[in-house]
């Protein structure tokens, strides 16, 4: 089943993307159009937006800012639709929220650029210099960092903090975007990709309220759960992994500079200990379902034992594996004397902050198209990833610097924004982008998901090799970082 989910998410996504998409996107306008199309008698006698995005999560409401500053796209009529409350922040709170996410140095330019990060940095947000990755069933560590230390490797910012930002700046670009909240979109109408009599012209969205709206473009931005994605019936490769994550906020032992960003891999998962400030830390801890409901079961000082625990001990370790590697490493040493990185150790967990523990299920998904005619799909809707490389929010503010870009530049042209030749353009950009990561990804997970030797002795001469080479591992951080 995997083996033929993979296979697909090949030959969908990259095959895709190599193809020379010039020839076949005539075939691909016409058999998307059809395959999705549907008849409806009614004409849109509706209010007509330019661009609908649907879902205003972290993503849609930095597409909805994006737009809405753009000098090419003023006059066009936005539109945001958000099935939640509106997410005001007039005071940051005393407490750190459980959520948070890694945010790279390119998807804080995104966000400066549409007025965003100085909101965020006002309210709170942890820059970090230094990321170590090592393994539990040997010595082998990986330690990313800028030669520069003034430059920041990236920056832990709380989910709610970034969404209380980008409202922040929606309201201050409510003359050229609309936000409507407590506004669950329940139907999708479909207009043909060619004229017919009896299409409609544009996308239709039906609320909850019963309001009806029309739309030139509709932006997919409602979540791995996608009803966009759902409605048109896009082909997605999905699977759950076998993982949940436990999210806590913990308190350190003592207070110390915290600019590093903590990861081990256990053969259950990954731990990772993110900076929130000299005191505390955010943990995901990725681990079997069955364990992870017994770490939310367990008192708090239990709890923190296990964390200490999963970061200290050695149990996975073995003789053989330790020698093999600490002789890998002398021989690299003579070869390259002054390359790699010296271990530094963790800070200790003390406690937990009151009710913060919290467990996530954990899966893969990837949209094998990101658009349809009049649609495109941006986020969690069109890929999601397994956490341990911080990337799922960061991909999704790629796809919103990339259809920012593409939509400009058609509306500069004065051309349709629905048309689907730009939006193959953005398709094809990021899935290019996108799948090599979502591969990478799934390839690291399911590597460290074994304490088998021969694939412990693999990762563990990789991992000390590629620390040792400072160009490889440049590339490893400018490859996340776009
Ligand atoms: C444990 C964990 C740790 C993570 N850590 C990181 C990290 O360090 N770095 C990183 O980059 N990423 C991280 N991620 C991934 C990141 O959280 C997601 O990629 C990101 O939140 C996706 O945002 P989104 O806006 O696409 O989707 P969502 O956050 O799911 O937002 C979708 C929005 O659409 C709305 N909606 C849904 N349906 C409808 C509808 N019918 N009508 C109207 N509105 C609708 C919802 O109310 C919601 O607000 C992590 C994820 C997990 C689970």
């Amino acid at each position: 089943m995997h083996k033929l989910s993979r296979a697909t998410l090949c030959l969908n996504g990259l095959g895709r993307c190599l193809i020379a998409e010039k020839y076949v996107s005539a075939i691909k306008i016409t058999s998307r159009g059809f395959v999705c199309a549907e008849h409806r008698d009614e004409s849109g006698k509706n209010e007509v937006y330019d661009v609908i995005i649907s879902g205003g999560g972290m993503i849609g409401s930095a597409m909805a800012c994006s737009l809405g500053m753009d000098p090419n796209l003023e006059g066009k009529k936005i539109l945001l639709l958000e099935a939640g409350n509106k997410k005001v922040m007039d005071k940051v709170p005393d407490t750190y929220s459980t959520r948070v996410s890694s945010i790279s140095p390119g998807s804080a330019s995104l966000l400066t650029g549409i007025g965003a990060w100085d909101h965020i940095t006002q309210m709170r947000c942890k820059p970090y210099k230094k990321m170590q990755v090592w393994d539990s069933c040997s010595d082998a560590l990986i330690t990313f960092d800028k030669d520069n230390l003034e430059d920041e490797m990236a920056y832990i910012v709380e989910n709610d903090i970034a969404v209380a930002a980008l409202t922040k700046q929606l309201d201050s670009l409510s003359d050229n975007v609309r936000v409507q909240y407590r506004s669950k979109v329940v139907k999708y109408a479909w207009p043909m990709p060619h004229q017919a009599a009896d299409s409609i012209p544009w996308v239709k969205v039906t609320l909850a309220s019963g309001e009806t709206v029309q739309t030139k473009l509709l932006i997919g931005a409602d979540g791995p759960n996608s009803m966009v994605r759902q409605a048109l019936g896009i082909p997605t490769v999905k699977w759950n992994y076998d993982q949940s994550a436990v999210v806590a906020v913990l308190n350190l032992s003592e207070p110390t500079e915290n600019n590093v960003a903590w990861q081990r891999f256990l053969p259950t998962g990954p731990i990772a200990m993110l900076p929130l400030s000299d005191t505390e830390s955010s943990l995901v801890w990725s681990t079997s379902h069955r364990l992870a409901e017994e770490l939310l079961e367990l008192d708090e000082e239990s709890f923190v034992d296990a964390i200490n625990s999963a970061f200290w001990s050695n149990e996975n370790q073995s003789e053989l594996i330790e020698t093999a590697g600490s002789l890998f490493r002398s021989a690299l040493s003579v070869l390259m004397p002054s390359a790699g990185s010296p271990r530094q150790l963790p800070p200790s967990v003390a406690g937990i902050s009151p009710k913060s523990r919290v467990m996530f299920p954990l899966g893969m998904g990837h949209a094998s198209e990101y658009i349809r005619h009049r649609v495109a799909l941006i986020g969690d809707a069109a890929h999601r990833v397994h956490p341990l490389a911080g990337q799922g929010a960061n991909l999704g503010f790629g796809d919103v610097a990339c259809l920012t870009k593409i939509l400009s530049q058609a509306a500069f042209d004065g051309k349709d924004l629905g048309a689907i030749q730009h939006l193959l353009e953005y398709e094809t950009e990021r899935q290019r982008k996108n799948l090599p990561m979502m591969a990478a990804i799934d390839l690291m997970k399911r590597l460290y998901s074994t304490n088998a030797a021969p694939v412990v002795l693999l990762r563990t001469f990789g991992l000390q090799a590629t620390n040792m080479i400072p160009t490889l591992k440049e590339q490893i951080m400018s490859f996340a970082n776009k």
